[in-house]
């Protein structure tokens, strides 16, 4: 693989994520209207490490898994919301929101602020299989509307060399999850192998 030249040294800290300024967004409006959503950023890096992916392979204090307080992710919403008189349906950008209690907690902070929100997540299989059906319906009444998360295999030897940590009947299991509890899943190849659609 070609490296680059000269390339600039990296900085000597990164900002946390709860020092992350809120985006400007004197665009939205019209990015809105041409079919967009608001876009957040509530974390950096992933836990995961699979075999593929860039990620893993970012010097330590941009791989290692940071989440942002929910409080100031909820802000951030409200701001873009109130702001800019947008409807508030959000796509977190995440490599990985996080656990289960953390969308949890993100559902319970909307709702204590009385906001009404619409939101996508993506998400780590392994973390997919904690919640039960029952708790994906709350999620799913609290406004969590669709999940992405990658199920690149149902092979156990693929799954292994690429070093995903889940079975493939675990796969299978975090799908139905979701779909019990009424949530949209983007279409994946495992969903078009497996008849799962
Ligand atoms: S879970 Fe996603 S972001 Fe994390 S290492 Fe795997 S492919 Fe990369």
């Amino acid at each position: 693989m070609r490296r680059l030249e000269n390339k600039p040294p990296l900085p000597k800290t990164f900002f946390e994520p709860n020092d992350w300024a809120f985006q400007s967004r004197e665009n939205i409006r019209l990015y809105i209207k041409k079919g967009g959503v608001l876009n957040i950023r509530s974390s950096r890096g992933c836990r995961g490490n699979c075999a593929f992916c860039t990620t893993p392979r970012l010097p330590r204090e941009l791989k290692r898994f940071q989440a942002r307080d929910i409080s100031l992710v909820v802000d951030e919403i409200k701001n873009a919301v109130t702001g800019y008189g947008i409807e508030p349906v959000v796509n977190f950008t995440d490599d990985e929101f996080g656990d289960f209690e953390r969308i949890e907690e993100l559902a319970c902070e909307l709702q204590r602020r009385n906001l009404r929100a619409a939101f996508s997540l993506e998400l780590r299989a392994a973390g997919m299989l904690k919640g039960s059906a029952s708790a994906w319906k709350d999620l799913h009444s609290g406004g969590l509307c669709r999940v992405f998360t990658g199920l690149e295999s149902l092979n156990k030897n693929t799954l292994k060399e690429w070093k995903k940590p889940v079975k493939p009947e675990e796969l299978l299991q975090s799908i139905e999850k979701c779909r019990s509890g009424g949530i949209l899943k983007l279409r994946s190849e495992v969903d078009e192998a497996c008849g799962a659609g």
